[in-house]
């Protein structure tokens, strides 16, 4: 019997006969019985996953998908790739120890070596690392207690759409209040929300530049205004691109008019780049678009090479926190860092950001020719290789500010019909009406080719339905 690693690769969904056992319907069933309500990406994506290399996912049934959820943006280098494992087995075999809390070890003093080469001089030369791990949320949670010691201020400004994580601060944070209202989270008082610049339903109804200095000019006089209403603010907290919010990418001058209005009042930048680190948005950070240093600087993701591993970088005049002000037991994951170490070093090496950049542009070239043929699609957008297309109601009346309302349902059929023809995306955005797609910085032209020609056939397949 071949084995399936040997087995041609398919058409996606299509199903391979193989003699091995497959008990997908029952793993599928017994999940459903025996995990939580709240489990998330398992609704929406029947696949039982048994082997993965690059973007390409096998299920348990023999089934081959297109991978362009990446473990939520994680997997930079795409499933397995040789350096990762390579760095994995490497330390596995050398006898060092996996768990050793934060104390330091050779593997932990190469990764924060190869994290500060990737990072802007400023913060490099001048900054402090803590590992927060397991998860981005833990860093964000670390961010905000940095920041409100140092200042010793309470109050944070952060933005609509933005996404921060399910712990308390970084969930009031977030700015989904769906998302927030079913982790059991409740407004903090003490968060200002601020409207991020969303050129297509721009809250000004008029979008492009203009609407985002408007947002800034919104900020500044808040922040001035004695009667504004707002608790003087520990930091400012925002994505360079907005993910989970609907891939929606601040423009550069606006990130500049952020960085100069906190800078002016002291107030720390806080860059929330877990999922837009590493490459992702065609630079290394995506802060470099537009040549703003950040005060903190959070990451997760991608920097474990597949692993869990969380940390923030900050400016040391910040490092006012006592020792033991965010400890934890899985700070230390040594086969993350080694992971991370070779993540790191592989993207730069091999330019992997600016193959996101003209790769990710082509892709966005191709989805907009998507947009022109189908009025569904209201806006499409991105950077590099983190894109997103926007489906809306054609048919419903688009109100005053002109742009037609969200199209939730007809965005779940999409990702189904997605799935069935070999594609895996995930939804953001407004009401879940946003398709995502987040390849791996590895994706071939061909695959490129192959997912826009999947996600096409999906959304003509989810319209004719609707039809
Ligand atoms: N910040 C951003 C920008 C994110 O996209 C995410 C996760 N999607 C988080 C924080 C939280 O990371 P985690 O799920 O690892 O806690």
């Amino acid at each position: 019997m071949p084995s399936a690693r040997s087995r041609p690769a398919v058409r996606g969904g299509e199903h391979e006969s193989d003699t091995e056992f497959d008990d997908t319907e029952g793993i599928l069933r017994r999940q459903s019985m025996r995990e939580s309500a709240a489990r998330t990406y398992a609704r929406s994506l029947p696949v039982v996953p048994v082997r993965a290399q690059g973007m390409t996912v096998e299920g348990a049934d023999g089934r081959r998908y297109l991978d362009c959820l990446s473990g939520a943006g994680t997997l930079a280098l795409g499933h397995n790739h040789p350096v990762v494992l390579e760095a994995i087995r490497a330390l596995l075999d050398s006898g060092a120890p996996l768990h050793v809390l934060d104390l330091a070890t050779p593997v932990k003093d190469a990764f924060t070596t190869a994290l500060f080469e990737t990072l802007p001089r400023e913060l490099a030369d001048h900054g402090r690392i803590q590992f927060c791990g397991p998860a981005g949320t833990d860093a964000v949670e670390a961010a905000l207690k940095l920041v409100r010691t140092a200042t010793g201020r309470g109050g944070l400004l952060a933005f609509t759409g933005g996404y921060h994580g399910m712990t308390a601060a970084a969930l009031a944070a977030t700015g989904d209040t769906a998302v927030r209202g079913a982790a059991g989270g409740t407004v903090d008082a003490r968060v200002t929300r601020l409207p991020y610049p969303y050129d297509y339903r721009c809250p000004f109804g008029v979008g492009g530049e203009q609407g985002a200095e408007l947002s800034a000019r919104l900020t500044e006089s808040l922040l001035d205004d004695p009667k504004g209403g707002i608790q003087p603010p520990a930091g400012m907290l925002f994505e360079p691109v907005q993910g989970e919010g609907g891939v929606i990418p601040a423009p550069d001058t606006w990130l500049r008019r952020m960085r100069d209005l906190t800078a002016a009042r002291g107030i720390p930048l806080i860059a929330d780049e877990v999922q837009t680190g590493v490459g992702r948005t065609g630079a290394f950070w995506a802060i470099e678009h537009s040549g703003v240093v950040p005060d903190v600087m959070v990451m997760s993701k991608a920097i474990g090479g597949s692993l869990p591993l969380a940390v923030i970088v900050y400016r040391e005049e910040l490092d006012s926190w006592r020792p033991g002000a965010h400890a934890g037991t899985f700070r230390g994951n040594q086969l993350a860092m080694a992971a991370g170490t070779a993540t790191l070093g592989y993207v730069r090496r091999n330019g992997l950001a600016e193959r996101a950049a003209l790769l990710g542009a082509r892709m966005l070239a191709r989805l907009r020719t998507l947009a022109e043929e189908h009025p569904c699609v209201g806006d499409v957008r991105g950077r590099g290789l983190m894109l997103g297309v926007e489906l809306v109601d054609p048919d419903t009346d688009p109100g005053p500010r002109g742009v037609p309302p969200t199209a939730p349902r007809l965005a779940a059929a999409v990702r189904r019909a997605a799935l069935d023809r070999g594609l895996i995306v995930e939804l953001g955005g407004r009401d879940g009406s946003v398709i995502r797609l987040l390849p791996p910085l590895t994706i071939t032209e061909e695959q490129s080719e192959a997912v826009l020609d999947r996600l096409a056939d999906a959304l003509v397949a989810a319209t004719a339905v609707r039809a």
